[in-house]
């Protein structure tokens, strides 16, 4: 991926020199983004519920399905032989990315969402009983919840949540009034879906370390937006969807500790999973296998490793700068724009814009927008009680990537300003 270096003028005025990414040169590997939708040029913004697809990833799906594919693990032959390998350096390339010590310490699953089910049940229900507390914040996606509060109805268990701010942002000082000898688990996002607010984590698990509890931090929105080290944060548990990561459907992953990873109950049994059975008795394979029963999305898989070659490609840290330098402009048209409320504020954000115009539906914001070819989301974005906390039935949420431009941002603020005018 070519990067070239421009002079740009700083915020306050001076001119320092950055890296910046060839932004023609990187939507050019990205077909979708040349579609036409209702006769105009689509402007994708809603990359948060699933980012687009570089050609590369799209050949290395090819090249496997057409030259490669065999089921793993369980044949000598050469393509079940090659398959294998190419989903173990699939791994390997995620402990690099997550920056995790071992490879065993990656399990492949479906997604974000049922890799925090699998904690839920591997770690939840073995070391999670009756009157003991779980620690959620109010900026949970779904995912994030629901699984939690099966279990607390399970076992009998309690959910305590973190309150937020009027900006977004968590309220440390609650936090940590919230650990008392109970509290046996700490269940966080690192960056919120509905607002963009980039979490503390690094604290917040360090002061969950301090009172002996575990954390689980649910990256869907933080992987394809910031460079991540899970030995530096110290989490225990870290999980992020391949399809948020210009990767496939059907492919997420779950970090652990080996020594947690290896105190839990699978999450499912059959297949591979194994070392022996009998009818009397199953013993367990190894971590990280012991979480992978069945056949597993074996394509998806390396898929998510070639999306993490094109992503390191380019450089997480200058995806990361030249993503803030989206965001800063659209907050600042839009939040320019008489009758339209930001939602979501907080200090330090990610890639998200949610917002509401005043005296119009989210959903007609988003019918609107859609005629002129522009993608964005509206909705509870599974994250009902950020709504209820804001008031709010719904927002209209512009969610941005590394090959979306300041032009596709003046194309919505147009569209916004159109829906003003058809509307009010
Ligand atoms: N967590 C967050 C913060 C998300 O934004 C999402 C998806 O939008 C999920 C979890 C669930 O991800 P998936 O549907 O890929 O399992």
């Amino acid at each position: 991926m070519k990067i070239e270096r421009m002079a740009v003028e700083g915020m306050n005025g001076e001119r320092k020199d950055i890296d910046r990414m060839n932004i023609e040169r990187i939507r050019a590997d990205f077909p979708i983004l040349n579609l036409q939708v209702s006769g105009k040029p689509l402007v994708y913004l809603d990359n948060a519920a699933s980012s687009q697809m570089p050609q590369p990833v799209i050949d290395r799906i090819v090249r496997y399905q057409s030259q490669e594919h065999a089921n793993i693990h369980r044949a000598v032959h050469h393509l079940s032989e090659l398959a294998t390998k190419e989903f173990e350096a699939a791994r390997i390339k995620v402990q690099h990315f997550l920056k995790a010590k071992e490879s065993r310490e990656i399990i492949f699953t479906r997604g974000t969402t049922e890799a925090i089910n699998l904690v839920m049940h591997g770690y939840g229900r073995a070391f999670i009983g009756k009157g003991d507390e779980i620690i959620l914040s109010a900026l949970e996606h779904h995912s994030n919840i629901v699984p939690w509060q099966m279990l607390a109805q399970e076992k009998g268990a309690v959910l305590r949540v973190i309150p937020m701010n009027d900006a977004g942002e968590l309220l440390i000082d609650e936090f940590e009034a919230l650990f008392n000898s109970k509290t046996k688990f700490l269940a966080l996002s690192h960056v919120s879906n509905a607002l963009g607010t980039v979490n503390p984590v690094k604290e917040m698990i360090a002061y969950a370390h301090h009172h002996g509890v575990p954390v689980l931090i649910d990256g869907a929105q933080a992987a394809p937006h910031l460079s991540l080290d899970v030995r530096d944060l110290d989490c225990d548990f870290y999980a992020f969807s391949g399809h948020k990561l210009c990767g496939p459907t059907g492919i997420g992953v779950l970090y652990g500790k080996a020594q947690l990873l290896e105190k839990m109950q699978p999450y499912q049994g059959g297949g591979d999973m194994i070392l022996s059975v009998t009818f009397e008795r199953t013993t367990y394979n190894v971590i990280p296998y012991k979480f992978e029963a069945g056949t597993p999305p074996i394509m998806a898989a390396i898929a998510l490793g070639a999306a993490i070659d094109y992503l390191n490609g380019i450089g997480l840290s200058k995806i990361e700068a030249y993503e803030k330098e989206l965001l800063d402009y659209a907050t600042e048209r839009v939040s320019a724009l008489a009758g339209v409320r930001i939602i979501g504020t907080a200090r330090k954000k990610a890639a998200v814009l949610s917002f509401e115009i005043k005296g119009v539906h989210p959903h007609d914001v988003g019918t609107i927008l859609n005629e002129d070819g522009i993608a964005i989301r509206t909705g509870h974005h599974c994250a009902q009680p950020v709504m209820q906390r804001f008031k709010v039935p719904a927002t209209a949420r512009a969610s941005f990537a590394f090959y979306n431009t300041k032009e596709e941002i003046d194309k919505l603020v147009d569209g916004i300003r159109k829906v003003q005018r058809m509307f009010i």
